[in-house]
């Protein structure tokens, strides 16, 4: 049976995360599980690609995937009682070790965390850094947040997509449903439960904001609870969104 690229994607993200997927998929699932992928996240701050889909990113990582986290901003304003300069050398290093054990190469973008900008030059940009990584399948914030910076970021990643002429898969995920992602509902799980450790150990490498207390008492309960509705330990939901076809992908 001839092949489309979406029925290679569709095969190949099934092989390498374990997303659910109908029974007949899983023998060419497991076929195709040679294939490597591109995978690019982006966050507004260092730590939300970590919280946010942290389990599904080492999940491709480990199936031999190449990933990519991009950091909008470098959360200067974080850290209370440290100018920006500080607070940022902080973050940065907390977040080239999330990405060290999350098994990605991080990318700084450079906007600033609580003043992030929405414009042509910032999407051009952004464009410019998903060209060179040429994914085939891009995480992003859900747009609705209360967080100026996630929705940047999630624009930003939207402008971009819809401007290239070269689509890949786009995904949005949550971080901290109910307090900053609003309205949220999710089409596709991945279960994380063989993947949380290493999740929580890029949480805990965020030690300026929280690290472990900060899973426990925020993530780590969106786990849970996406993994009841999913039917798994622990899992991470997630919206899929393509502008170019009414078939679904995976
Ligand atoms: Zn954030």
């Amino acid at each position: 049976m001839p092949q489309n690229r979406r029925t290679f994607l569709q095969n190949t993200l099934l092989a390498g995360t374990g997303l659910s997927m109908p029974a007949n998929a899983t023998t060419m699932a497991q076929a195709q599980s040679s294939e490597k992928l591109k995978v690019v996240c982006i966050g507004g701050h260092p730590d939300d690609p970590e919280t946010g889909c942290g389990g599904t990113l080492a999940k491709f990582s480990q199936a031999g995937h190449q990933v990519t986290i991009v950091y909008l901003t470098t959360g200067e304003a974080g850290i209370s009682g440290k100018g920006h300069d500080e607070a940022a050398a902080i973050r940065k290093i907390e977040a080239l070790e999330a990405c060290d054990i999350l098994g990605a190469k991080p990318v700084f973008m450079g906007q600033i965390d609580g003043d992030s900008v929405i414009n042509n030059e910032w999407a051009k940009r952004l464009r410019e850094v998903l060209e060179y990584e040429n994914p085939d399948l891009v995480f992003t914030h859900w747009p609705l947040d209360s967080h100026a910076d996630h929705r940047a970021a999630s624009m930003l990643t939207l402008q971009a997509y819809l401007e290239m002429p070269k689509k890949f898969q786009l995904f949005f995920y949550e971080v901290l449903t109910g307090a900053q992602s609003m309205g949220f509902k999710p089409t596709d799980y991945v279960d994380i439960t063989a993947t949380q450790d290493t999740k929580v150990k890029s949480i805990m490498a965020h030690a300026s904001q929280g690290g472990l207390d900060m899973y426990h008492d925020f993530h780590g309960e969106m786990d849970a609870f996406r993994g009841r509705e999913a039917g798994y330990d622990f899992a991470e939901g997630f919206v899929f969104f393509s502008s170019f076809g009414p078939a679904r992908i995976i």
